[in-house]
């Protein structure tokens, strides 16, 4: 499958569009994209507006794309923008592609077990800005990727969903976090949190292609039991939301083929401009590690994305 960015030349440590016109047609590597309605406010408690989110997108796009791309993207959009705490916007999930997709955007056509669903790949900074343009704040993905006929590399990452249970914050899912990490290190695998940009943390341990799904999958619910029994008074492995209050929930099942996190980079729809951001894990031991909004998550592109350091060492090895 194409190499995304390989030709992408452009620069993108500034933003695309400057303040001003509310709409405007940019030419992004020959594809032609009529942008509009940029002053609407889709994170009202931030002012920020479909331009932020267009340029945020512009700006992450080689570290996003790096991650994302030939992953099938699940879009999760609010067209009115995420609303108040008292007036949450309308969102909805969107896997097809549909009338609303230019012909130039990539996709893949991926076989579930009762239908086919035809997904857009972010496999080039142009498809962020149209995603932008089309009001979706989140990209999802699952931890494969996809041949160019659809059919599933074997997983690339596996992936622990920390959740925090009612009373648990983010120190507490810290805390658990580190010790999945030494769990994996057990298991050979370097990992590496990402701050969810809502209440958790993700932890990736990327994998050099010879796991199946199921391996992945057995793999990491098989260490979320073992922590649960060494630490039953703050962490839970099993679905059940009524045990969780007071504890983390290590959900391991986003490893399963048909399931989706969000992607690395994503910003995320919630009230404040939030983005899901590779961490190191120097922070996670930190007490005051918080989540982080797209303002800062643009600070760090000047440093390495500890996400990508961690394949490239894979690599290497
Ligand atoms: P938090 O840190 O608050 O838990 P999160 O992104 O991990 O944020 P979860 O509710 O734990 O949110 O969900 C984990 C992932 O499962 C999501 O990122 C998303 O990719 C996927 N997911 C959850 N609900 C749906 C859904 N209804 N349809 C498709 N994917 C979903
Ligand atoms: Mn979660």
């Amino acid at each position: 499958m194409a190499e995304k960015s390989d030709a992408d030349t452009a620069d993108h440590s500034e933003p695309l569009l400057e303040q001003g016109p509310r709409s405007r047609t940019v030419e992004i590597d020959g594809h032609r994209l009529r942008l509009t309605h940029l002053d609407k406010v889709m994170y009202p408690q931030t002012g920020t507006t479909k331009r932020d989110v267009i340029n945020f997108y512009w700006q992450v796009a080689p570290r996003l794309i790096a991650h994302a791309h030939d992953r099938p993207v699940t879009r999760k959009r609010w067209v009115n923008g995420v609303g108040t705490s008292e007036e949450p916007g309308e969102s909805f999930f969107q896997k097809n592609t549909g009338r609303d997709t230019p012909e130039w955007v990539p996709r893949v056509s991926i076989e579930y077990v009762r239908k086919t669903n035809e997904h857009p790949l972010v496999n080039e900074p142009a498809v962020l800005v149209w995603l932008g343009q089309t009001a979706t704040l989140e990209i999802h993905t699952p931890q494969w990727r996809a041949y160019r006929t659809g059919r599933r590399h074997r997983p690339d990452r596996l992936v622990l969903d920390l959740d925090p249970g009612e009373g648990v914050g983010l120190a507490g899912c810290a805390e658990v976090a580190l010790q999945a990490r030494e769990a994996l290190a057990d298991l050979g695998l370097d990992a590496v949190p990402v701050t969810s940009g809502s209440k958790g943390i993700h932890i990736y341990a990327p994998l050099d292609g010879s796991w199946t799904w199921r391996k992945a999958s057995d793999s990491a619910h098989e260490l979320a039991r073992s922590l649960e029994s060494e630490h039953a008074d703050r962490v839970v492995a099993t679905m059940g939301r009524a045990e969780r209050a007071g504890k983390v929930f290590i959900d391991w099942s986003q490893n399963n083929t048909n399931k989706t996190t969000v992607a690395p980079w994503s910003l995320r729809g919630r009230l404040r401009p939030t983005v899901a951001v590779p961490r190191r894990w120097e922070e996670v031991e930190d007490s005051q590690l918080r989540q982080l909004d797209h303002v800062e998550a643009l600070e760090r592109l000047s440093e390495p994305d500890p996400l990508q350091e961690v394949i490239d060492r894979l690599k290497r090895d």
